[in-house]
């Protein structure tokens, strides 16, 4: 049997995640969140005290790191890094410039590689990153690259921050965005960047509603 697969791509702050779980509920696929594996590497990394940029350092640790996707009952994803549940912890503002470093290295992404690929094998999968049109997915049914612009992604992933109880400043959310940003695209390994096929939804005017209801056309186009 051959599963649907969407690969939803974008920078950070752009809505992605939220976007990816609804439209998982509203056509029954699997959300694979892709962005937490890398965060669980990175905080696997950062709690090891090794350096995140340094390449061989980072392959030394991969083999003491199993990483499963759990989904409770209300159907959220939980990331289990070695049997623990770290969905919280990989979510902290230090973490995420962990995650960034990692994902820079070619060893780690490799790691990763099969396992994206295996999940959307399985089931129908709405599966967000940064290269998955590109390289995780390059036959998905459907791709869509989402934007918005810099400022506009800031607010939101600071009031995300907020409501989580995280200290931070909305200069600083948009400081590190900016930063992340910069790494994700300018990375050799598997930038940031839409497919050729992807197809460009900015949300910068939108509210979550009116973003939701342009991916739900998108979908039911290949529904
Ligand atoms: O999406 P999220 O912000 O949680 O991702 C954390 C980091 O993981 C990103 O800044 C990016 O560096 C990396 N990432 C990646 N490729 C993906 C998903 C995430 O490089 N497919």
């Amino acid at each position: 049997m051959k599963y649907k697969s969407i690969a939803l791509d974008g920078p950070s702050g752009s809505g992605k995640s939220t976007l990816a779980k609804r439209i998982a509920k509203h056509f029954n696929m699997i959300y694979v969140d892709t962005g937490a594996m890398y965060r669980a590497i990175g905080l696997f990394v950062f709690r090891s005290g090794v350096d995140s940029k340094d390449e061989n350092a980072v392959s030394g640790l991969l083999g003491q790191i199993k990483l499963r996707m759990k989904y409770d009952d209300s159907g959220s994803q939980r990331m289990l890094l070695n049997g623990e549940d770290v969905s919280e912890a990989i979510r902290l503002p230090e973490i995420s410039t962990y995650a960034s470093n990692v994902s820079a290295l070619p060893v780690v992404r490799k790691f990763l590689l099969g396992m994206q690929q295996d999940m959307a094998k399985s089931s129908d999968v709405i599966m967000d990153g940064r290269d998955i049109g590109t390289v995780v997915l390059p036959n998905a049914d459907l791709k869509i690259f989402i934007t918005a612009d810099e400022n506009a992604r800031a607010l939101r992933r600071f009031k995300e921050l907020k409501a989580k109880g995280v200290d931070t400043s909305l200069e600083d959310v948009a400081a590190d965005m900016a930063q992340r940003d910069k790494n994700d695209s300018e990375r050799e390994a598997a930038p940031l960047r839409a497919a050729k096929d992807a197809t460009l939804v900015d949300t910068t005017e939108l509210d979550f509603e009116q973003s939701f209801q342009a991916l739900v056309q998108l979908v039911s186009e290949i529904s």
